[in-house]
């Protein structure tokens, strides 16, 4: 049976009932976070509890305590026992009749499920396409909000035009994808937009600015324009699911040769190599 947890229990996800007070339900009222297991560990925990408890804090979620969030982690991907792939949590305001102003005396809602993936390697290997559109969010994109409705319109928008992602801009400066951070590769650089209001800070950006770092790969975090983009010579999107996924096709055209770039594939063999690391500490 596949177990969940939802309000302060862990129950039979098939069967769970939301209740009709949780904010999350009427207003997306919350904040949320993805995490990868590989072989049974967790990648980046810390990172993510970390940036759970400041999302939280941003939008004032009071009252939620870190070694809950990871305790309840801990608990789903034991019961579930699954070891490769992804598990959810989200924190919700709290439970109270609909109004918009935050509710008195409410406790935050931790929902939290997981589900087995698999790495896409395909993907990975091969590239992908994506489109390009305004980015028409709102201004807090740096917290890792349940409201998602823009991203999901802009996903569509990949979808309905035979992408695998939607690579936003605000006034011809790329921002990030639908569920991704966007980088490119010009003249051996790396660049990626900075991490201010504008983007999530993605765990795995930051990663891949960490490997860079460590392996002599020069980068700024600097806002490229969509044209500087599609003069680019690779262009690559990260995230805890799609890791560090090539794209080879922008808006219907080649980026560089069209092959998946040289950079692109050192920073995926310098990922896979820390993931061989977690695995292997598990083993010995
Ligand atoms: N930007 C957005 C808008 C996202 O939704 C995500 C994935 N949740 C990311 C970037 C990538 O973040 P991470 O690497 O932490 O998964």
């Amino acid at each position: 049976m596949r177990i969940s947890y939802y309000n302060g229990e862990y129950v039979n996800h098939d069967e769970m009932k939301v209740k009709s007070g949780d904010r999350a339900f009427y207003f997306g009222d919350g904040v949320y976070e993805v995490v990868r297991i590989y072989d049974g560990r967790f990648f980046t925990l810390d990172e993510h509890a970390d940036r759970l408890m400041r999302s939280a804090e941003e939008v004032m979620i009071k009252g939620l305590e870190r070694e809950e969030i990871i305790e309840i982690l801990h608990e789903i991907k034991e019961r579930n026992g699954i070891t490769d792939g992804a598990l959810y949590i989200q924190v919700s305001r709290g439970i109270a009749p609909r109004d918009h102003g935050f509710p008195d005396g409410s406790k935050p809602v931790i929902y939290a499920s997981i589900r087995s993936s698999k790495r896409p390697e395909q993907q990975m290997e091969s590239g992908v396409r994506a489109v390009t559109t305004e980015d028409y969010r709102w201004l807090k994109c740096h917290v890792k909000s349940l409201n998602l409705l823009a991203n999901v319109m802009e996903k569509q928008h990949a979808v309905e035009n035979g992408a695998k992602e939607t690579i936003m801009h605000r006034d011809g400066v790329v921002t990030e994808g639908s569920s991704t951070n966007v980088f490119m590769v010009k003249n051996g650089i790396l660049f990626t937009h900075p991490a201010d209001n504008l983007i999530l800070n993605g765990i795995t950006r930051l990663e891949v600015l960490k490997l860079a770092e460590e392996n002599d790969i020069p980068f700024r975090e600097e806002g490229f324009t969509v044209s500087d983009m599609s003069e680019a010579d690779e262009v690559f999107y990260t995230s805890t699911t799609q890791e560090i996924t090539p794209v080879i096709n922008i808006d219907g055209r080649k980026v560089g040769d069209g092959s998946v770039g040289g950079t692109t594939r050192r920073l995926q063999s310098f990922f896979n190599k820390k993931i061989t690391e977690l695995i292997s500490v598990k083993q010995s």
